[in-house]
């Protein structure tokens, strides 16, 4: 009998977006040999990672050549060094967890999709436009969707007010990616009394909480009462300390959080335990580092720079007339295509000429359509060069 193949696979849009620009940028590259493109598409961090964080890495690396230091194989829920870490880090916005409540991850994408690996036959919940791995893992898991419709009306956020009160696998980003929208404390609270009231979970996907500027929005769901029952958190180290390639990140299942009587903790402990082996010490040395005060400081001059390109980035698209939206607390800049143009027109128009790459909004859903993403990782230079350049859009 032949091996039978998940035939979702053949279904699913072949490339994934980011694929899909990378192929166009090269296939430009190929035909305007001196074109040199400016990248604000692919939300990748572009400052280097600080002096005293790859110190922290060097002396853990050197610990490794001593056999008294030696270290195997990390534990699969992470070393408590960083795990007391981030518990405290929780305790500064006055949300209280428990060690065993914080798994280490090698970043937020993987968990954010792993977790399905608890459920089966869902309906998962999912913004439209999203972050794409949340409707792509879905699909490929084979699980119902309800996607909910963002745009310009809703502020880019919608609420569980019109759905029909059964149990959902809910996926709520914020500050988003690519709306840049935040959900503010009373928003939060609606979902997590929806949640509690129908047995549904959340997963809440705080991969951008450092860059949120008002001190009285959220940054973590269990700022909220009832969360811990009804939600589990999924954060990254990537964009707050520069670790996309580093790949670090965390995420929490509370001790209490069950769900038709299964508890969530003892299950991802058992599937941790059984497919993954952990996060490299050395990494977890600078991840501890980047949640310290000194390191603390050292993120946020970075997270401030990518800011000012943002508001650099927003000025300049909207003294050219184009409509921005929530590029406040996020490291994206979402609009309105100028002059009516679809996403890929205005991605066809950017690239031929001003020779830059943004997301069309169309990629993160068909909801997206009309709209672009830039990102603001970016060298500070190369936003003043894409500002020059976009004014050659105004000529149309
Ligand atoms: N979640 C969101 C909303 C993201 O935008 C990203 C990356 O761009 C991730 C998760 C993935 O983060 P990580 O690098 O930790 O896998």
């Amino acid at each position: 009998m032949a091996l039978k193949i998940n035939k979702n696979y053949k279904k699913i849009k072949k490339n994934y977006i980011f694929t899909e620009i990378n192929q166009k940028k090269s296939n430009y590259l190929k035909n305007n040999k001196n074109a040199k493109i400016i990248d604000l598409g692919v939300g990748d961090v572009t400052r280097p990672l600080n002096k005293n964080l790859v110190e922290v890495m060097k002396k853990a690396l050197d610990e490794q050549t001593h056999t008294k230091t030696f270290k195997g194989y990390p534990p699969e829920k992470g070393y408590e060094f960083l795990k007391n870490q981030i518990v405290k880090y929780y305790k500064k916005r006055n949300v209280i967890l428990k060690n065993e409540d914080v798994f280490i991850s090698n970043g937020a994408c993987c968990d954010v999709t792993n977790i399905l690996d608890l459920f089966e036959n869902n309906i998962a919940v999912i913004a439209n436009p999203t972050y794409p791995a949340y409707y792509d893992s879905n699909f490929l898991q084979g699980n119902k969707i309800l996607l909910k419709n963002l745009n310009k009306k809703n502020n880019f956020i919608f609420s569980p007010k019109n759905l029909k009160k059964q149990s959902y696998i809910i996926y709520l980003c914020s500050p988003n990616n690519p709306t840049g929208a935040v959900l503010n404390k009373e928003r939060l609270k609606q979902w997590v009394d929806f949640a509690n009231e129908t047995s549904s979970l959340i997963i809440f996907d705080c991969a951008y909480e450092s860059f949120i500027s008002d001190e009285s929005l959220p940054h973590f769901i269990y700022e909220i009462e009832g969360a811990k029952t009804c939600a589990v958190e999924i954060a990254s180290f990537s964009k707050m300390a520069g670790f996309t390639n580093l790949r670090c990140g965390w995420t929490v299942v509370p001790t209490q959080l069950n769900i038709n009587g299964n508890n969530l903790n003892e299950m991802w402990t058992r599937r941790q335990c059984t497919k993954f082996n952990g996060v490299p010490y050395v990494v977890q040395k600078g991840a501890y580092f980047s949640l310290t005060k000194k390191g603390q400081i050292k993120c946020q001059k970075n997270i401030d720079y990518y800011k000012k390109n943002l508001k650099i980035l927003t000025t300049c698209l909207t003294k050219l007339g184009i409509e921005c939206f929530n590029s406040m607390h996020s490291p994206y800049v979402w609009f309105k295509c100028p002059h009516g143009m679809s996403s890929w027109q205005f991605f066809d128009l950017l690239l031929e000429k001003c020779q830059i790459v943004g997301i069309p909004g169309i990629g993160f859903g068909t909801a997206g359509e009309g709209y672009f993403r830039f990102s603001a990782f970016a060298k500070r230079k190369d936003v003043l060069v894409a500002c020059e350049r976009l004014k050659g859009i105004k000529k149309d």
